[in-house]
């Protein structure tokens, strides 16, 4: 069953924060993380609520990974980072999500998982997030018109 649950708090924030959503099919919803230390680090979020990839369907594990892949397609081509991190944690917020890091030879963690020690965060303006997110839009219909031409 493909349902959401009231005491999860990623179930109840699946469209939150509007204004960071870069992109949602059936499956998944991709968002800016608000915190942008490491520029383009976006959230790929199951649509319902499941806590281990094993228990999805052959099918829905697909799409999954396919939401997961065009995104980290898209990162690459728009922001160029040295390295991608992919992350499917579940530890503090059980539910299925993607964490898509960006990694650069500047960054302060280069070498290392963001995990380790502490570290500060970094907002935006609203100005930096709209332009990010519409770069992240526009190369992103790029890539799927590419992906669309190229599979005919
Ligand atoms: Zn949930």
């Amino acid at each position: 069953m493909h349902t959401l649950q009231e005491n999860c708090w990623i179930c109840q924030n699946l469209h939150q924060p509007a204004n960071l959503v870069i992109w949602e099919t059936k499956t998944s919803i991709a968002k800016l993380n608000p915190d942008q230390l490491f520029p383009g680090y976006t959230f790929v979020t199951l649509k319902w609520h499941a806590e281990h990839l094993t228990s999805l369907s052959p099918s829905d594990q697909r799409r999954f990974l396919g939401d997961m892949t065009t995104l980290a397609n898209t990162l690459a081509k728009a922001l160029k980072p040295d390295r991608m991190n992919y992350e499917l944690l579940g530890n503090a917020q059980p539910h299925l999500h993607w964490h898509l890091i960006p990694r650069y030879t500047t960054d302060p963690m280069w070498g290392r998982p963001v995990w380790a020690g502490n570290r500060r965060r970094k907002r935006l303006t609203e100005d930096a997030y709209l332009e990010l997110i519409s770069k992240l839009k526009n190369t992103l219909a790029k890539t799927r018109d590419t992906d669309e031409s190229g599979s005919e």
